[in-house]
């Protein structure tokens, strides 16, 4: 009889559709990366130095999303885009990072597994030359959420992490904001209190991802606040601060004057809000940059991504360094508002 047979033909097709239609929903990636929000504008970078901008995100965000699209672990490409970020003088991670009022280089960095519900963090770092590599050490190899100090470098040098000088994150355009901090802080000295880093901002990497098994994955890295006090923490190394991670709700990685970010619970609160309320990735991490922080001068932005793919780049201040590559594989990069 043909009925059976072209039935179980068709039976067989179904299932092949199927199976296809999940798989190919499994796989669908994105990411997005950024590199510091702050008063940044047309008229403060020349051509060449936009066009320099512009390369290393695109080479960055390319990086991470190549890793998803061939199914790594959204691990590796949220590491991978950040020590890009953190190898490039441009921004303040790694090498770029900015100066502490005594002229040292003290870093943060922190990754989040929206699926495993796992963290990792390291902050006050002197010599790890890709502290986001520290993060995600200290959450695979440790039973702890965050090292500090000497206790993470000594950790991660047990784990053959490079190290390298302190003075190899020099940079003599960080140098030079260090001084004008400093000069700017000395006016200000009968100011009833300790105004240092105040205003001296940003240049913060991070990247948010949804890997090609549906997990959420952030990290954030940075050098912390131009003419910062010695062991001044900020919120990039915080879990729910600067960095979180859940696949019931979203991804989020912020860029910042920290201490707001830090009592506001900025990252954390975006997916409380997704999760909670219902909202969309764009109202939540719309709502607590503009409703939230910026009424109470939190200057800052955040980069977020749900379990669908979508992405929001809100910030409050004139630029974020940004860049993109959506569900359907198209790659945004920018700067200004
Ligand atoms: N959020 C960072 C901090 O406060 C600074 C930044 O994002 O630019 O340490």
């Amino acid at each position: 009889m043909n009925l059976p047979k072209s039935n179980s033909l068709r039976a067989v097709l179904f299932i092949f559709t199927m199976l296809s239609a999940t798989s190919a929903m499994a796989q669908q990636v994105a990411i997005a990366i950024h590199g510091g929000a702050g008063t940044i504008t047309r008229a403060k970078l020349t051509e060449a130095q936009e066009q320099q901008y512009r390369s290393t995100l695109t080479k960055a965000v390319q990086a991470g999303y190549t890793l998803l699209k061939e199914g790594k672990p959204g691990l590796d490409a949220v590491t991978e885009s950040i020590r890009i970020l953190e190898n490039s003088p441009l921004f303040n991670a790694g090498y770029g990072a900015v100066y502490t009022y005594d002229g040292r280089h003290e870093l943060d960095a922190s990754i989040m597994h929206g699926g495993k519900m796992n963290a990792g963090a390291v902050s006050g770092v002197t010599t790890i030359k890709n502290p986001i590599d520290a993060a995600r050490l200290v959450m695979e190899k440790s039973v702890h959420v965050m090292l500090s100090g000497e206790g993470a470098e000594s950790f991660a040098r047990l784990h053959s992490i490079p190290v390298v000088e302190n003075s190899s994150f020099d940079t003599p355009f960080r140098y030079e904001a260090l001084q004008q901090a400093k000069q700017r802080i000395e006016r200000d000295r009968n100011a009833s209190i300790d105004l240092r880093a105040v205003d001296e901002k940003f240049g913060t990497v991070g990247a948010v991802v949804l890997d090609a098994e549906g997990n959420l994955v952030a990290g954030t890295s940075t050098g912390g606040m131009t003419a910062k006090r010695y062991g001044r923490i900020g919120d990039s190394p915080i879990i729910g601060a600067g960095t979180y991670a859940a696949n019931d709700a979203c991804a989020v990685s912020a860029t910042g004057h920290g201490e707001f970010f830090i009592r506001y619970h900025v990252a954390a609160d975006i997916c409380a809000r997704v999760k909670y309320s219902n909202m969309t990735i764009n109202d939540a991490a719309g709502s607590v940059i503009h409703e939230v922080l910026k009424p109470i001068g939190g200057d800052g932005g955040v980069i977020a991504i749900d379990s669908k793919g979508n992405i929001a780049m809100p910030f409050n201040t004139e630029g974020m360094y940004r860049a993109s590559v959506d569900s359907n594989g198209k790659l945004t990069v920018a700067i200004y508002k």
